[in-house]
């Protein structure tokens, strides 16, 4: 723990800090730092208070109900609190659910963070020029937003990997939607000299995570014996990062980033969807063995089964994070390794959690 970041002691309104990364961010805030915490969250139906009751009555801790797109609400939040950073990450985030019904996100992710671009450039402007000039608005987003890469399966050498640069080309309704909010707040910073900051992060995986995702259903599908069932041939390349790991670099953008830049989060363990499901299954044979439970099955594998693909699937994302590492001395402590099992271990002892979660 950097011994700087224990003196310093700021008020961070965290949005969706009921959710899978919002929750690793505040739990790291409580626990690492002298911060407080202002977490606005709806509490949709993938935000769970659970996920950070370990930190809930920390003195630093505060929780405020709202809902992003709600003007007067934000309006007396930032009123009463006075916060000297936003990080936001509240957003519908799982593109199934986006290809179904689009609007909530167009709602949530585009007129939700207009909202909170508002409000919070209305209440920056009202700030004394001390802390006006300290003030800091950081957006968190996801590679998706550059779209699709090419593959080793039909492009051989060197690979591309998205940078900074990269050029937009959203590929699903919820990338669309997260490109639109980045849009917004690249012109909040241009227009309206709103001190901006945007991270762009691949996918993560870790405790706490919605049980729609690929790691955590495969997980509790594999423990009660559940087909497994994978897009098209699972050839699908995303480039894993451990939530714990996302959660220190964003505290890093927030707090030293250069405002007006963008920051790219990965961690160099790109994998093919079938493979992390099969290591998924061979951590469980190690970690839940067949033979002591009672399913009626020779293995987790055989559980896999291939179904039509998702339209307009992205085949593969992968992330230069050299930035962040050089400019602000990040870099991941996990490996991909130890950080899949420690998490299968983590949804084998707290199903209760997930069956909460299931329920409602
Ligand atoms: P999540 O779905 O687990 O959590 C989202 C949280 O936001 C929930 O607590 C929900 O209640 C809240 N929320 C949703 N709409 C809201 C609204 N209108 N007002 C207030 N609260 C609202 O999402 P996550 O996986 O934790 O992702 C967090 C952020 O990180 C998102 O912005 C997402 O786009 C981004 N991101 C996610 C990943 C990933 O792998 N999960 C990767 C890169 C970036």
């Amino acid at each position: 723990m950097n011994s700087k970041l224990k003196d310093l002691s700021l008020k961070i309104f965290v949005t969706g800090g009921a959710g899978f990364i919002g929750s690793a961010l505040v739990r790291h805030l409580i626990n690492d730092t002298n911060h407080s915490v202002i977490n606005i969250d709806k509490l949709s139906y993938a935000g769970n208070l659970q996920s950070i009751e370990s930190v809930t009555n920390n003195k630093r801790y505060f929780f405020e109900k709202i809902d992003i797109c709600d003007a007067p609400k934000l309006n007396q939040v930032f009123k009463y609190y006075k916060p000297d950073i936003v990080m936001h990450l509240a957003a519908e985030s799982h593109v199934d659910r986006s290809i179904d019904n689009p609007y909530i996100f167009i709602k949530s992710n585009i007129i939700g963070t207009y909202t909170l671009l508002e409000e919070t450039k209305n209440y920056w402007e009202s700030l004394k020029e001390e802390k006006k000039s300290h003030f800091r608005f950081h957006h968190v987003s996801t590679d998706e937003v550059y779209g699709d890469l090419p593959h080793p399966d039909e492009q051989s050498g060197v690979l591309p990997l998205f940078n900074e640069t990269s050029s937009y080309a959203p590929s699903s309704p919820y990338s669309a939607s997260k490109a639109s909010s980045d849009h917004l707040v690249r012109a909040w910073h241009k227009t309206y000299k709103l001190p901006t900051l945007i991270s762009n992060c691949s996918n993560n995986y870790g405790p706490f995570h919605f049980p729609e995702k690929l790691i955590p259903l495969t997980i509790l599908n594999a423990l009660k014996g559940k087909p497994l069932k994978i897009y098209a041939k699972g050839n699908q390349i995303r480039d894993w990062l451990h939530v714990e790991d996302h959660a220190r670099a964003l505290l890093l953008v927030a707090e030293k980033g250069i405002i007006g830049e963008t920051y790219n989060i990965g961690s160099n363990n790109e994998k093919k969807n079938i493979d992390v499901v099969k290591t998924i299954c061979s951590t469980l044979e190690e970690l839940a063995p067949i033979k002591k439970s009672s399913l009626k099955i020779q293995n987790y594998k055989s559980l896999i089964s291939f179904v039509n693909d998702r339209p307009g699937h992205d085949m593969r994302y992968g992330i230069d994070a050299s930035k962040i590492k050089k400019e602000l001395g990040w870099s991941p402590i996990e490996t991909f390794d130890k950080g899949i099992r420690k998490t299968v271990q983590w949804y084998i002892d707290n199903q209760l959690w997930c069956q909460n979660i299931q329920d409602n």
